[in-house]
């Protein structure tokens, strides 16, 4: 995309006056503009990109109010209580609040007092806000998170289906749909399901330079996290990915007893838990949550500093929209992930299992495949992870655990053989079918019970495997199952051969694998933000300007508590550090600050000029 910096004109007039920014941000110009003109638009950016100014400015000069749909209903509040910070009004329509709450902010609307209307997408279907919204005016309508549309992805909502029907009742009002992630196939089922294919289509580059990405082998779960914490994120805020609920319950309970602040969430806590647990999180400095998936969509903490996935995600759009929620702001954040044999073992399982016609697994079987190859790569994990979103990058990116730590690719055509025809042999000439544990112990020609009891030291495999240790044979098994020419079955995950099998033990095929790099911990590279990842970079300060942050900072943390939001809400770390080094001596220097709009500067800029002056 591109975009010459435009310095007159209404969108640039909301943007300086209002958010106190100085300029726009790769793309975001053009869209604001093609929108304000009345354009329909499809939106991809990673996050921390700058979506929200995306329809948020086409809403405040267009006239009427901008209806955002929006399936964060447990967010509505601090996202209105953040625009109300910056003088917007805003307002929200949701199941949560109660009737006279729902009335005022209806009269509001109909008045044309509101520039932005929040509104859950199940509300939409009912025919009380359809007609609400036929009496008003409308600027425009934005749909947030629009890959809840898609129906094999990782967030489907279906009410976001019925949201085609915005564009026939109202013809007339340009529609904005955002997502942070989409491959070329998610992004037509965006289209075609919004009714957008005639929207002109904005791609970012889905680049977050910023995080580091990594990949280790799974032994101990959680001591490796703990490791990482310790040793890397001591006293950071971060979000841990646990796949069930018994996980996150028992993640959050070790991380706590090691001394690490650590609160839960998952569907099966009680509303009013998650609710307070997401709110301490946000509001809180160095929290770490534990969570599902169902955690995390539309959390705009800045400085979430790490990442950490303690199961397998089952896409790589899943994993690329958790991993993105760290580092919103530029700086240098992890996205960690362990992985093992059983998570594969566990997915194919789950899959097997799941509902759903013959397609719909084959679908999910595909997500998995990409998921896996990006975790069996021996090249740049960021050039995979764009590639698999259709855009091109470096080869090697320097701040990935294969780049700073290449892994070696190896021919384990050979291992490969062996294994496939201990199952093979089990399969044929005992009828038997066995997990992964039982075949290594054959391979290995270890004489443990289960072995003598079904006689497995009589098969010509026994003991043919003893030049990989067992931990080396777990890397073979999960790497064949990555690459299909093993699969598994069955509750406890018993192996089979598939149709790719053959080519292998007829020697028709290589078998590559990675060998793990004896080391697990990267260096970390400190990359600088690049402009289209985030805020702008921390401003370096000296013992002065150090110690007037501290006292920003402090000042900050007294304001948010008084008005019950978070601190970033106030001003973020970057402005501070700004403010800081700058030590502005009027109102007017100030207001010079990026992210000191009008608004800002009324309600705090004495404040925080008497701050400064304290020191
Ligand atoms: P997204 O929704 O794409 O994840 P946001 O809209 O929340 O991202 O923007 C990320 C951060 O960048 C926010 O703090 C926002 O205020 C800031 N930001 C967005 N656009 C600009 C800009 N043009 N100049 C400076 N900061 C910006
Ligand atoms: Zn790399």
């Amino acid at each position: 995309m591109t975009s010459a910096p435009p310095l007159t004109g209404p969108a640039f007039d909301v943007l300086s006056r209002v958010f106190g920014y100085s300029g726009f941000r790769g793309g975001q110009h053009e869209i604001i503009e093609h929108v304000i003109a009345g354009g329909d638009a499809l939106v991809l950016m990673p996050t921390g990109g700058g979506k929200s100014l995306c329809y948020q400015i086409p809403a405040l000069v267009r006239p009427g109010t901008g209806v955002v749909i929006s399936p964060l209903i447990a967010l509505m509040q601090d996202q209105v209580d953040a625009l109300r910070t910056l003088g917007v009004q805003a307002g929200f329509l949701n199941s949560t609040q109660e009737a006279h709450e729902r009335r005022r902010t209806e009269q509001q609307f109909l008045a044309g007092e509101l520039d932005l209307l929040y509104v859950a997408p199940e509300g939409l279907g009912s025919h009380a806000t359809q007609r609400l919204l036929d009496q008003g005016r409308i600027a425009l309508f934005a749909i947030d998170e629009a890959h809840c549309v898609a129906q094999w992805g990782h967030d489907f909502r279906p009410d976001y289906l019925n949201l085609s029907m915005l564009h026939e009742r109202w013809p007339d009002v340009p529609r904005i749909a955002l997502t942070a992630t989409a491959t070329s196939a998610t992004r037509e089922e965006i289209a075609t399901r919004l009714d957008l294919t005639g929207a002109r289509h904005f791609t970012a580059s889905f680049d977050r330079p910023n995080i580091q990405y990594r990949i280790v082998g799974k032994n101990e779960p959680r001591r490796q996290l703990l490791d990482l914490l310790r040793t890397e994120h001591k006293g950071d805020a971060g979000i841990v990915y646990c796949l069930s609920r018994a996980s996150v319950e028992k993640t959050a309970e070790f991380l706590t007893q090691q001394g690490i602040a650590a609160l839960p969430y998952h569907a099966g806590l009680d509303a009013q838990t998650r609710a307070s647990n997401q709110s301490r999180f946000l509001r809180e400095d160095g929290l770490v949550m534990v969570a599902t998936i169902a955690f995390g969509m539309g959390i705009d903490k800045p400085d979430v500093r790490f990442v950490a996935h303690l199961d397998l995600p089952k896409s790589v759009e899943g994993y690329y929209q958790e991993t993105g929620r760290a580092g919103r702001d530029g700086l240098p954040s992890t996205a960690w992930l362990a992985y093992g044999l059983q998570d594969v073992v566990q997915q194919r399982k789950m899959i097997e299992t799941s509902d759903g016609d013959a397609a719909h697994r084959r679908n999910l079987g595909a997500h998995l495949d990409a998921m896996l190859a990006l975790c069996e790569t021996v090249q740049c994990r960021r050039a995979q992870l764009l590639a698999y979103f259709g855009q091109a990058a470096d080869p090697t990116c320097g701040n990935c655990d294969t780049c700073l730590n290449p892994p070696e690719s190896w021919d384990g055509t050979v291992p490969a053989q062996k294994l496939l025809s201990t199952v093979l042999r089990l399969q044929r000439e005992r009828g038997q079918k066995f997990g992964a544990g039982q075949s290594i112990d054959i391979l290995l020609g270890k004489t443990t019970e289960k072995v003598t009891q079904f006689r497995h030291h009589e098969l010509s495999v026994f003991g043919i495997g003893t030049e990989l240790r067992e931990q080396e044979w777990r890397g073979v098994v999960r790497q064949l199952l990555a690459q299909g020419l093993l699969a598994v079955e069955g509750d406890y995950g018993t192996l089979v051969l598939t149709d790719a099998s053959g080519s292998v033990l007829r020697r028709e095929r290589e078998v590559m694998l990675r060998r793990e790099p004896e080391r697990t911990r990267a260096p970390r590279a400190r990359r600088a933000s690049s402009g289209s990842g985030g805020a702008a970079p921390a401003a370096d300060l000296d013992a002065a300007g150090a110690a007037a942050f501290e006292r920003l900072r402090a000042w900050r943390a007294s304001a948010a508590k008084e008005a019950g939001v978070p601190a970033y809400v106030i001003f973020h770390d970057a402005t501070l550090r700004q403010i800081a080094a700058l030590q502005p001596g009027s109102l007017a220097e100030l207001s010079t600050v990026s992210g000191v709009g009008e608004n800002k500067l009324a309600k705090y800029g004495q404040p925080v000029l008497e701050a400064l002056a304290a020191g």
